[in-house]
């Protein structure tokens, strides 16, 4: 698919992007498009990575970076933030998508990260630099805030420059973290660690009357490659082989229990169902 037209999908007001999950209502957001190149994949032959998915090496491939509103209870919650205009000019609609499906971010009272990476958090902030979510108390699970939060420098340049960041994108919400452990954190939310593509990744289960729905990050980056082969790892993870394990678990878990899955990086709007095919998995698109 083309830049052009992933941005036009992603816009496009025909899509349905509301779900309900019991009574909690989830909007797909999107904060636009990532260019990566099917080379990030590790541990599988390029040329099967090209067959899987129609994109040649050295190629850009694009991917949706999306975030979900829930809204539960007469509060309302966001996954993740996008990277507002500090990653690619193809990124940083967040902030206007919300508007137009009428979310005021001043009356976001949660935000969930996955993550503490750029194009997930750094849209906690505005292009003017001020929090773009003044009233938010901010969820990040305790495995990842004790990587990036206050921690010393690791000699790992990819580690380090991301911490300084972390710093800079969380000062104005020092007194509104919220450190999390495994677990329901607000009505009908849970958190639970995936570890590996950063050391306390994190996927978010919303719950309700017998539904449920997870948005698990950066768990998979390349869908047609890393469901049928789950232990294909890529160059943005941080421990791939932790990652990989992760994956499987999740996806497992998806199968078991019937959680349709909300794709940080699966193609807006990202719902989808995931369904066992052979020795690994696949999709069915949408739920
Ligand atoms: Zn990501």
């Amino acid at each position: 698919m083309t830049a052009a037209k992933f941005q036009d999908r992603s816009l496009d007001p025909s899509i349905n992007r509301v779900r309900k999950v019991g009574d909690i209502e989830v909007v797909a957001c999107c904060d636009g498009i990532l260019p990566s190149r099917v080379d990030v994949a590790l541990g599988i032959d390029i040329a099967e990575t090209e067959r899987l998915t129609g994109v040649k090496a050295g190629e850009t491939m694009w991917m949706s970076v999306n975030e979900y509103i829930l809204k539960f209870g007469g509060k309302t919650g966001l996954i993740d933030t996008g990277a507002a205009d500090r990653m690619y000019p193809s990124l940083g609609l967040l902030m206007d998508n919300l508007r137009k499906e009428n979310v005021d971010p001043a009356t976001i009272d949660y935000v969930f990260l996955t993550h503490l990476h750029p194009d997930h958090m750094y849209g906690l902030v505005g292009k003017d630099g001020a929090p773009n979510f003044p009233n938010a108390e901010v969820f990040i699970h305790e495995k990842e805030a004790g990587f990036w939060i206050d921690a010393r420098p690791t000699g790992n340049p990819k580690v380090d420059g991301n911490q300084k960041q972390v710093e800079r994108h969380l000062r104005d919400y020092r007194d509104r973290i919220r450190v999390v452990k495994d677990g329901e954190v607000a009505p009908g939310v849970s958190v639970m660690c995936c570890p590996g593509h950063s050391p306390g990744h994190s996927a978010w289960i919303v719950h309700s009357r017998g539904q449920s729905a997870i948005m698990w990050g950066d768990l998979i980056h390349l869908p047609n490659v890393q469901m049928a082969h789950t232990e294909v790892t890529t160059t943005y993870d941080l421990d791939g082989a932790m990652g990989a394990r992760s994956r499987r678990r999740i996806l497992d878990m998806c199968v078991a229990d019937g959680i349709n899955a909300l794709g940080a990086h699966l193609e807006f709007p990202g719902f989808a169902r995931v369904v066992r095919r052979g020795e690994g998995f696949g999709f069915e698109f949408d739920f």
